[in-house]
């Protein structure tokens, strides 16, 4: 107890900083730093591009093609199938146009950092699985949404969340299922001196697992990392194979606790409520936005209305505007929701240098000590120093271990 009590935090914080050599440090900041840019390039990306598909009426064409190619067919299918005829090409161009920052984002930085472990073309192959995914998947929420857009067109935006919201979760629920695959093989862990530790934790918490899975992360990507993906029936963690080759046991216990921290806390019904918040507020403003901008540029850019297919670049605009604005508002609910599964985790795994080790190694792509503003706009987790302090907290707090505290009340009580 006396030498616990002269544990000082902040030093021990500080010391598992310095371990880290100046030009890693520099170079992981210079990493994540350029990120913050790629936020806006990215903006600004989107936004000239919706601007030039109004303003060349090239939304508009595509929306008349649609409307001469429906002509012919009676019945239901007509309007859903307008906005098929619409989606897919709309999908393609944003694609083409958007595929120079897309390798520079995705492909060559992420090789100027080593971060990268593809060759183009199986990169390319994959942004093409990526594509189609984003063509199906697109496609059906478009027709969903159009036909709220044309049935209540001034309260869209009430019944368009409702749908959004059925969407990302029908999304998360599936993705462990049907898309993850598309992209990497997951396996149980058979290693007994892994997968029992692991298992011992999810027993005591309830956690109704009988394995564990590994993903081949190292396809694409030498970032340690681990997730927990699915929803309701089709929840899974899986640790990543870099971690498995990197870290030890106490740090392997340190992320799976808190991969377990998301699924014991409830996160993912959390970050759908606050998503859905953010979209109803989102589209309660696209709602006047978008018919202020039909009223003044319609006609110049062949719009007629919300319900008219050739307005979604201009609804698109909106939305992307409002997320980018909102950056650091989305950034600080996910951040607190994974401070939440830190705390889980340091609890559950009780291994505070293993989460130290850990937040070290994450420092390879995300930067160890921002200033409390950069950490506030840009980090949708916890900063390393964020983590090693609350790690060396835990330490300093000493608190006693499960046998004793069973002594004691084995004592006291009756
Ligand atoms: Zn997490």
């Amino acid at each position: 107890m006396e030498t616990a009590k002269s544990f000082d935090a902040a030093a021990a914080t500080q010391a598992w900083l310095a371990t880290v050599p100046a030009d890693k440090r520099k170079k992981s900041d210079a990493y994540f730093e350029g990120g913050y840019w790629l936020i806006l390039w990215n903006f600004l990306l989107a936004a000239g591009i919706s601007i030039f598909l109004l303003a060349s009426r090239i939304s508009a064409r595509l929306r008349d093609f649609a409307e001469r190619t429906c002509r012919g067919c009676r019945g239901s299918c007509q309007l859903p199938l307008q906005v098929v005829l619409y989606a897919i090409p709309y999908f393609l161009l944003l694609a083409a146009l958007s595929f120079p920052l897309t390798v520079y984002e995705n492909f060559y930085r992420e090789h100027q950092y080593g971060l990268a472990t593809q060759s183009f073309l199986p990169w390319f192959r994959e942004q093409l699985i990526g594509l189609g995914v984003t063509l199906i998947a697109g496609t059906i929420l478009l027709i969903v949404l159009y036909a709220v857009f044309r049935r209540a067109p001034r309260t869209w935006w009430i019944w368009g969340t409702v749908v959004m919201i059925i969407f990302l979760a029908a999304l998360v629920f599936i993705a462990p299922v049907y898309i993850e695959p598309l992209f990497n093989t997951y396996k149980p862990i058979t290693n007994p001196a892994i997968r029992d530790p692991i298992l011992a934790m999810a027993q005591a918490n309830e956690i109704p697992v009988k394995q564990v899975l590994e993903v081949d992360a190292s396809r694409q990507t030498t970032r340690v990392s681990a997730n927990v993906s699915g929803f309701l029936g089709t929840t899974r963690i899986a640790l990543n194979d870099n971690l498995l080759k990197q870290c030890t046991l106490p740090e392997i216990r340190m992320v799976m606790a808190h991969e377990m921290g998301h699924y014991v806390l409830n996160h993912g019904a959390k970050l759908l409520t606050y998503f859905g918040i953010f979209i109803l507020v989102g589209f309660a403003l696209a709602r006047f936005l978008f018919e202020a901008a039909v009223t003044r540029w319609g006609n110049k850019w062949g719009v007629r209305g919300i319900a008219d297919p050739a307005g979604l670049p201009l609804l698109v605009l909106i939305l992307s505007t409002l997320v980018f604005v909102l950056t650091p508002l989305v950034n600080t609910v996910v951040r607190v929701t994974e401070r939440e599964a830190d705390a889980f985790g340091i609890n559950t795994s009780r291994e505070p240098d293993g989460m130290a080790e850990v937040a070290l190694k994450l420092g390879a792509y995300r930067k160890l000590d921002p200033t409390p503003l950069e950490e506030f706009i840009f980090f949708d987790h916890p900063s390393g120093r964020a983590r090693i302090r609350m790690a060396m907290d835990w330490k300093a707090a000493s608190l006693p271990a499960a046998e004793s505290t069973a002594i004691q009340s084995g004592r006291t009580v009756h």
